[in-house]
């Protein structure tokens, strides 16, 4: 029978149970729908996983067009009883799992053939119609079956032209293209099924006998059990590789988690967490830690803000990583800090060549965003021999000696020894000591004296600071003041100093004055003129009779609110003096800014001005400069008389040092004070 004009048409459908074409048409979109889900899986996954879905979706494959098939000859109604041999009707499903496996395997394994899907869709579509005619050759009836050669044909066609769309569809738009793959598919499937039935043609025969196997009889239950049971494995199959696609996803996003976790996002380089792991699955060997800290950050992110330090930050991660080897680990376990940790390394001189070269390299200059940025960095380092264990102990030296790096100033590195973890234990006991100290005023003045460089005339005395440490004994500024600063509470101390500087004075003669040493953070405080003039008020020392010495450091700083502050100081008569000139960064910008009445050049130079030519020129060009600029220029550290008289001759103003008085309590100041007024004036302790 051949259905090429309407009433033939209608008389073909006539054949069918509408409800059971519904069913298998139904039961194919679905079946097509979960063979794309299952193809998008196998093709996402790699080694066994994708094996194991593979096989998945070639059964799913067979299934699903066995199962339309089926149904949709269960609706099929010649007008003759019809049974199906059993054996053959297995070797059909047999074939179709049988059939997609080349199919899909070409598409799996080398999707990036140029058109894999030319050639894997007339496979597919070759194994629904092998499917199709030996599942028609299970067909037992009492008549004679018969094709028509050119509905073969086009079904063929047909079958193959819906899958191969399928197939292109999904490699080109993968996920985007399982709906439209599906739509394709289920064309094919059931377009070749149709049209091959459109081209059947059954005549009565007499001739006829049951197949000896001919087990299966048709009607509309046997359709809903074959139906369910396909749905269900569909639909397992359908959940099974969601599931598992739920699952891969969440795979990959705890890997990035565990990532994230593990490295700095700054720089992507690990973290301190990242390089802890990598340390303890160390199995041997020397190692070298290098720990290196960037330096003025802090004042870059005041000048330009946070975006520019995370760049700099960046670029400085580059470089370092240019720097060191393939081997090498290289991790940021702090904003400002990198490790860099070699193994098998190199002797110890090699590791302190290669910290100062990495400084030298991160003191470069920068080029961020047009501006020409230039920081610094120290580094500590600590080797060994060891595991794991023992490279965490010497993550933890290295830092100790970038600390140690960093006291001895820029562009430091040091390498670890035990007196610096001792040093570090004592400032960690000192640290913990310091608010009981200040409430046990522990704290006490000791004043040193100040001389005309010329007459030897006493001008006044410098005020420092010592700690009258009940068990430690005197503990001298320069180690507890960085303390009091990085335990905020210098302001505190400050405020303490200042008034026991002030009351102290105040029982001098008149035409003595005093220093007093303040720390960057006291400028910083927005209440320090306020402090100042009550401290002046309650002790009745004339402003003039005060002066505040700040470093060069102290100066780099200067926010419209110190530059308010120093000026509030200034207006009121307070003096201002520059300490350890020359010390420092020397930015001589601030110079003009204020007007300092004093200039104190740093004790270094004076040590050295009788053993270099070259530092006599710079006290020279200092005093120079001092006298340019109208401020009285003071040595500080005069040891010798022959340094003495080298700065007479250069025309210091005033010089302070242990030839003329140690730093000494209150009581040894007023007896040298004693000793000044019988003397007319120039009583110099060490020279009477
Ligand atoms: P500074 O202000 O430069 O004080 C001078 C330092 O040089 C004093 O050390 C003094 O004892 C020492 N010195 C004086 N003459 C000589 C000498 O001829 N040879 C040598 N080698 N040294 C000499 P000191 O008392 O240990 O103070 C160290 C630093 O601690 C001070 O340096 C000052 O910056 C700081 N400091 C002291 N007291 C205070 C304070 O109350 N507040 C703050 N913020 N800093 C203070
Ligand atoms: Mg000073
Ligand atoms: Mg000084």
């Amino acid at each position: 029978m051949t259905a090429f004009y309407l009433p033939g048409l209608l008389q073909f459908a006539s054949q069918f149970e509408p409800t059971l074409v519904g069913m298998a048409l139904l039961l194919c979109l679905i079946g097509s729908y979960t063979v794309m889900i299952l193809l998008r899986r196998a093709y996402e996954l790699h080694g066994e996983r994708r094996l194991s879905w593979f096989l998945a979706l070639c059964i799913c494959f067979g299934a699903d067009l066995w199962a339309t098939h089926f149904i949709a000859m269960l609706a099929f109604n010649p007008g003759m009883p019809i049974y199906y041999d059993a054996g053959r009707t297995a070797l059909s499903i047999l074939v179709a799992v049988l059939g997609a496996l080349p199919a899909f395997a070409l598409l799996l394994w080398y999707p990036s053939l140029p058109f894999a899907w030319a050639v894997a869709g007339p496979m597919l579509g070759g194994a629904i119609g092998a499917m199709h005619f030996i599942g028609m050759s299970a067909m037992e009836l009492r008549g004679v079956v018969t094709y028509s050669r050119d509905f073969v044909v086009a079904s063929l066609i047909c079958g193959m032209v819906g899958a191969s769309l399928a197939l292109r569809v999904m490699q080109r738009h993968g996920g985007q293209g399982i709906r439209r793959g599906s739509l394709f598919l289920a064309s094919g499937i059931f377009g070749l099924h149709f049209i091959a039935m459109a081209g059947l043609t059954t005549s009565p025969s007499n001739d006829w006998h049951l197949a000896p196997f001919s087990t299966v009889s048709s009607n509309g239950d046997l359709a809903s059990v074959i139906a369910t049971v396909s749905l269900l494995l569909l639909v397992t199959l359908l959940v099974s590789a969601t599931m598992d696609a739920k699952l891969v996803e969440r795979q990959l996003e705890a890997k990035h988690l565990r990532h994230l976790s593990r490295h700095d996002d700054l720089t992507g380089l690990l973290n301190r967490r990242g390089l802890r792991e990598r340390l303890s699955s160390m199995t041997g060997g020397r190692l070298v830690i290098i720990s290196i800290g960037l330096e003025r950050l802090k004042t870059v992110n005041d000048l330009f803000g946070r975006e520019v330090v995370e760049e700099l930050i960046r670029q400085a991660a580059e470089r370092l990583s240019i720097e060191v080897m393939k081997t090498d680990i290289l991790a940021s376990p702090g904003t400002e800090e990198f490790v860099v940790l070699r193994r098998h390394a190199v002797a110890e001189e090699d590791a302190l060549a290669l910290s100062y070269r990495l400084i030298a390299r991160l003191s470069e200059p920068f080029e961020i965003g047009g501006v020409t940025l230039q920081i610094g960095a120290c580094a500590g380092l600590a080797c060994s021999e060891g595991t794991g264990e023992v490279a965490e102990a010497l993550l933890s030296a290295a830092d100790i000696a970038l600390r140690e790096a960093r006291l001895a100033g820029a562009g430091q590195a040091r390498e670890f020894n035990m007196a610096m973890s001792a040093r570090l234990l004592r400032r960690h006991q000192l640290e913990q000591e310091f608010r009981g100290a200040l409430r046990n005023r522990e704290f006490l003045l000791f004043f040193q004296p100040l001389f005309d460089c010329r007459s030897l005339k006493l001008c006044g005395f410098e005020a420092l600071a010592r700690w009258q440490h009940p068990e430690r004994g005197m503990i001298g500024p320069d180690e507890f003041i960085p303390i009091a600063e990085a335990a905020g509470m210098i302001v505190t101390l400050g405020e303490y100093v200042l008034a026991e500087a002030c009351r102290a004075a105040s029982a001098w003669p008149e035409d003595l004055r005093v220093a007093v040493n303040l720390s960057p953070l006291q400028l910083k405080d927005p209440v320090l003129p306020q402090k100042i003039i009550a401290a002046l008020a309650q002790s009745g020392l004339a402003p003039h009779r005060l002066e505040l010495e700040l470093t060069e450091g102290a100066m780099l700083e200067q926010t419209p609110e110190i530059q308010l502050s120093l000026a509030a100081l200034k207006d009121k008569g307070v003096n201002l003096a520059i300490d350890d000139f020359g010390a420092g960064y020397s930015s001589l910008s601030y110079l003009h800014r204020f007007s300092f009445g004093r200039l104190k050049i740093d004790k270094s130079f004076t040590h050295e001005i009788t053993t270099s030519a070259d530092v006599r020129i710079v006290i020279g060009a200092i005093i120079g400069l001092g006298a340019a600029l109208g401020m009285t220029v003071l040595a500080e550290g005069v040891e010798t008389e022959a340094q003495l008289d080298v700065l007479r001759t250069a025309g210091c103003g005033q010089v302070q040092g242990f030839l003329f008085g140690r730093p000494m309590p209150e009581k040894e100041v007023l007896s040298l004070l004693d000793r000044v007024a019988k003397s007319g004036g120039s009583a110099i302790p060490a020279f009477s």
